[in-house]
């Protein structure tokens, strides 16, 4: 995208291409404008189409620019923060109702591959939390009680059965969570584009929101050719938020994480490596994540940017860490390196926010949006629709409010990745 190899790599390599959309030109009116091209956004429109609600999508860049189209893949349930401990964050209410809505959030994700046939690799073998040492054992044998309390499909794999599925001896267990998998994210993204667009959705893409104003009861949202009126506005812009919504941005502390993949693994490798091709990332403070892709290349990934001394420094990194993971791996080289901002909050929670009457949003996904950004833009779009009240949404209204010391917070994620990675794994 935008001639830069390093902004999606394989996935931009791989994925089916997007349906034909153009940048918005003149006025128009209709009932939902939906800002941003990722999972939220198209989910939305998509979930608001089917209602048979008009809604026009504008998209600053290009279909699945931001997260959508850089991440690594997992359909994650849930979220980082403890099932037990979301009640002490939200209260128990809200709290429930986000863990349950998350918890299987992983369906819906297969349920619109399914109905909508969209070709992206999707892998239903689940995901393994691999855990390193005694302290990450402790902490996947409680996640996986507080889980398995909910009746999640989720079992505690030991040292002898996470090597046999990972093809490595490095972790002592592993939590198998079978509601979790595996996509091509870009592909997913564009599919679920071309179905918001079947479904009656238009599309515009290189078209950045730049400002918007009241219009009567309703709002007109603005570009730099063109403008929109319509009664409702979804802002879905997360990590990669630009425009009138900057408040995103800065209530996130963005975390940058790379991703490299090797070239297509042989059929021997393919047997030991992951042969049942589970999504997996481990318990240590910097983490680390690999998957396979369809071809069977291995995707390893890590806290990081691909930029400066960064763009040496991690990728000389992955290489040796998979040497160490997967000896019988041998000296790798990577086929594409790529990376991007995962945006956090102060509570690893998600936030709702409404901006104004009629002005909604989710954002703050931590790293996990591809099941989160799908359900929440259904919820979007039964929301606006008016069949799911304010105070029934899984989470509660708060405001925006800046993050203090985030230029200081965001220096420290890449310094200390890049002082870990220039030393890991030597020797
Ligand atoms: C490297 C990386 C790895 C990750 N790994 C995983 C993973 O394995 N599993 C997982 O679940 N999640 C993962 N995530 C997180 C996930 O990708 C995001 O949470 C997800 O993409 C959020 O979806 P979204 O639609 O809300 O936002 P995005 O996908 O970020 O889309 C937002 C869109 O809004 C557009 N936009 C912004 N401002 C404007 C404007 N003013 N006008 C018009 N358009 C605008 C942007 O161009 C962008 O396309 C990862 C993220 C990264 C970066």
């Amino acid at each position: 995208m935008y001639n830069d190899p390093r902004s999606h790599g394989l996935w931009e390599k791989t994925a089916p291409k997007p349906p034909a959309t153009s940048s918005l030109e003149g006025d128009s009116t209709v009932d939902v404008v939906v800002v941003g091209g990722g999972f939220t956004g198209l989910s939305t429109a998509l979930h608001l189409a089917e209602r048979g609600i008009r809604v026009t999508v504008l998209e600053g860049k290009e279909i699945g620019f931001g997260g959508a189209g850089r991440n690594v893949g997992l359909i994650n349930g849930g979220m980082w923060v403890m099932p037990k401990e979301l009640p002490d964050v939200l209260g128990p209410v809200y709290g429930e109702r986000l863990l349950s809505l998350l918890g299987n959030a992983p369906f819906l994700v297969r349920e619109l591959i399914e109905k909508h046939q969209i070709e992206c690799e999707l892998e239903k073998n689940g995901t393994l939390h691999c855990a390193v040492g005694d302290k990450g054992l402790a902490e996947i044998r409680e996640r996986c009680a507080q889980w398995a309390a909910r009746g999640a499909p989720v079992r505690l794999l030991d040292a002898e059965e996470t090597a046999q599925r990972v093809g490595s001896s490095a972790y002592s267990g592993a939590l198998l969570d079978e509601r979790a998998g595996t996509l091509q994210p870009l592909a997913y993204v564009r599919g679920l584009a071309s179905a918001a667009i079947k479904a009656g959705a238009t599309i515009h893409t290189s078209s950045p929101v730049i400002d918007y104003e009241q219009d009567g009861e309703g709002w007109r949202v603005k570009t730099a050719s063109g403008s929109v009126r319509a009664d409702w506005v979804v802002v879905a812009t997360e990590a990669y938020s630009d425009g009138p919504w900057k408040i995103i941005r800065e209530e996130q502390v963005y975390l940058p994480y790379f991703n490299a993949a090797t070239k297509p693994l042989g059929d021997n490798l393919r047997k030991t490596i992951l042969p049942n091709r589970e999504g997996c990332w481990d318990t240590n403070e910097i983490l680390s994540s690999f998957r396979m892709d369809k071809a069977g290349r291995l995707v390893f990934g890590s806290v990081g940017a691909l930029r400066n001394t960064g763009a040496t420094i991690h990728p000389a990194w992955a290489k040796r860490a998979l040497k160490r993971l997967f000896p019988q791996l041998g000296d790798v080289e990577f086929e594409c390196e790529w990376y991007g901002q995962i945006g956090m909050t102060d509570d690893s929670v998600p936030r709702f926010h409404k901006f104004a009457k009629n002005v909604v949003g989710f954002c703050g996904y931590n790293g996990r949006g591809i099941a989160p950004g799908t359900v929440f833009g259904k919820t979007l779009a039964a929301h606006v629709a008016g069949d799911v009240a304010e105070d029934a949404l899984p989470l509660p209204v708060t405001s925006a409010k800046a993050r203090s010391f985030r230029a200081l917070r965001e220096a420290y994620y890449e310094a200390g990745a890049q002082i870990a990675h220039f030393a890991g794994e030597r020797g």
